[in-house]
């Protein structure tokens, strides 16, 4: 059956791009070169030869240990290689072989490296947001994701992607402002990490999608934070990771987002 075999080589091209993931998430925090040296047991630093690196086979076979000092390996790395390959295998259900399973397979991956460095170190790092956001206005005119004018579509979502966390986030500064705190105390509402995921994900899908995905990112982390104070007894200035909200929602605009987007235009009798 030509149709699974299809579907195989996708979604081990998307576990092959998690493993490249898994790189970017373990190195770029740590300010390290994603392309030297080859991956090292960190228990060990034995160099993990290509068959123990076969993306989520090798973590079964070898049950989570390293082949070498049996020192245990972390079971995110073959949640993130497992994840990566069923996006890709749903973008291409969605999509089929066209340039929009493409980018958007990129666009996801890129997703997943932020969303964990996110939740691990609060940052979301340059190295991937500004790549991102310059592949996303260059490759737009190869969108055909329904957009009549998905170059005007990616360059207003990266612009509104930018301006409006950096508008609300002004509106904290002065407000900080107006009750008296000093300039130096005063802090960021949203940092500016999320400005540029934001700008890059508005860049890929242009400002509908952006909308959907700050609308369900702000109410999820929200729903989070509140969930933390009650349950937690975090306080109400504690961070959040909000990243991985904005990440998780744009995820989730890949597949529901243009429905939902459409029925929602049609309820405020907005053409589309
Ligand atoms: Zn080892």
């Amino acid at each position: 059956m030509p149709g699974v075999l299809l579907y195989f080589f996708v979604a081990a091209a998307g576990a092959t791009i998690g493993s490249f993931v898994n790189v970017c998430i373990h190195r770029l925090p740590r300010r390290l070169s994603v392309v030297r040296p080859r991956s090292a047991c960190p228990a060990c630093r034995r160099p993990i030869a290509w068959y123990d690196n076969i993306p989520v086979l090798s973590y079964v076979l070898l049950r989570g240990r390293c082949r070498n000092c049996r020192a245990p390996i972390s079971w995110a790395y073959p949640a993130v290689e497992a994840s990566t390959a069923l996006l890709f295998a749903l973008l291409f259900a969605r999509h089929g072989i066209s340039p929009d399973f493409v980018l958007r397979s990129l666009l996801s991956a890129a997703l997943v490296a932020l969303i964990v460095i996110d939740a691990r170190h609060q940052i979301l790092p340059d190295a991937i947001t500004l790549p991102g956001i310059v592949f996303g206005l260059v490759s737009s005119p190869l969108r055909a994701d329904g957009t009549i004018h998905p170059v005007r579509d990616a360059l207003i979502g990266c612009a509104l992607g930018y301006a409006i966390p950096w508008t609300i986030n002004a509106c904290y500064l002065l407000w900080q402002g107006a009750r008296g705190v000093p300039k130096q105390r005063r802090e960021d509402g949203i940092g500016q990490g999320d400005f540029k995921l934001l700008a890059m994900i508005g860049a890929f899908l242009g400002p509908r999608l952006l909308l959907f995905t700050i609308f369900f990112g702000a109410i999820s982390g929200a729903v989070y934070g509140v969930a933390m104070i009650v349950f937690r007894g975090h306080g109400w200035k504690s961070k959040l990771p909000f990243g991985v909200f904005l990440g998780a929602a744009a995820l989730l605009a890949l597949f529901v987002g243009e429905p939902w987007v459409g029925w929602y235009a049609g309820l405020l009798g907005l053409a589309r």
